[in-house]
């Protein structure tokens, strides 16, 4: 201010500078006043996290089969996000700075867990917000499987069972009414409903893998995603190119073995995955001389809107479909009794 004053009164040019100088300071002053009563109303605004009037609680889910349960249980009365798309691979998916973003903006996550989606976990254990955080698929106990070297992890691949969903639906149900006690009422009856939905489908599942002959009751899938399904429906998981994450590569001594063990076990077909690059499993149906199945099997996410896997209900549909009659079994088309 003092060297302004200095230099006040000489020559015109030099007084436009200084007139401009002091604009900016009076800017500065104002911007300087102004900042703590924004920053006010932020922290007012954060500090109320779920609702101001007329807004909805936000729900991010992680996975695809998670989303379309949860929007099924929610109906209108949440927000919901979906970070995965459908036919992303869960397992190798490498958030993008959006992603922090809506996680930090949540009021409730529901994720898979089990390491089903590391890169979205470590996101979210790192990201602040104030979400409650839920595994749903952690609700169901976990097969162990071991990956050798006396390491035993947790199965991530719970929905495969159809009764496993249920407990999902439940676990799901539990936590938006935690977060909106208002809607009890509905999500229950919503929950409810889709329970006696998956309770139809479990047991078309089981009747549809009984139509197929005992010896040719086998899986075999590029990755190990299918244990819970196998279990549930009474058919053996033979053989897999890559565990039960795909962030492995198999080595050529693994794709030898699988070729040998289909030569053996005698097959008729094979699967590949909608996750998952077809090109390995191809080569190994070519090898073993079994048909790769026509139909992709909806692994870790269910289908793109419009496919016919594009809920969880239709994509279990579609993947027994697919197993039934590449298997030779006897499909008949799943039907809801209302
Ligand atoms: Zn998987």
């Amino acid at each position: 201010m003092k060297l302004i004053l200095e230099i006040e009164g000489s020559n015109p040019y030099d007084k436009a500078i200084i007139s401009r100088m002091k604009r900016k300071i009076f800017f500065r002053l104002c911007l300087t006043m102004l900042m703590p009563l924004a920053l006010f109303s932020c922290t007012q605004k954060d500090s109320n996290p779920n609702i101001t009037k007329g807004d909805q609680p936000r729900v991010v889910a992680t996975s695809t089969i998670i989303a379309d349960l949860a929007q099924n249980v929610a109906g209108d009365e949440i927000q919901l996000r979906g970070i995965l798309k459908p036919g992303t691979d869960p397992h190798v998916y490498e958030p993008v700075p959006a992603d922090s973003k809506v996680l930090e903006e949540a009021d409730l996550i529901l994720y898979n867990g089990y390491n089903l989606e590391p890169g979205l976990i470590k996101l979210m254990n790192a990201s602040g917000g104030k979400a409650r955080k839920i595994p749903v698929g952690e609700t169901v106990k976990s097969l162990q499987l071991d990956k050798g070297k006396q390491e035993v992890v947790p199965d991530p691949h719970v929905w495969g069972s159809a009764e496993n969903a249920i407990a999902m639906t439940n676990a799901i149900r539990d936590a938006l009414i935690d977060l909106s006690p208002e809607d009890r009422d509905q999500f229950t009856q919503k929950a409810s409903q889709l329970n006696n939905e998956l309770k139809q489908l479990h047991s078309w599942i089981n009747q549809q893998i009984q139509t197929i002959p005992e010896n040719k009751r086998k899986l075999v899938t590029t990755h190990d995603a299918f244990q819970y399904y196998g279990r549930a429906y009474g058919i053996a998981i033979a053989g897999t190119l890559i565990g039960i994450s795909t962030e492995e590569q198999p080595s050529a001594q693994t794709v030898q073995r699988l070729v040998e063990s289909i030569k053996k076990i005698g097959v008729p077909a094979i699967f590949s995955e909608t996750t998952i690059n077809p090109a390995l499993i191809k080569t190994v149906a070519e090898e073993a001389g079994v048909e790769l199945a026509r139909n992709q099997l909806y692994s870790d996410s269910i289908g793109a809107k419009g496919s016919n896997g594009d809920s969880y209900i239709k994509m279990m549909e579609a993947n027994t479909r697919s197993i039934v009659q590449a298997l030779g079994g006897k499909y008949t088309p799943f039907q809801l009794k209302k």
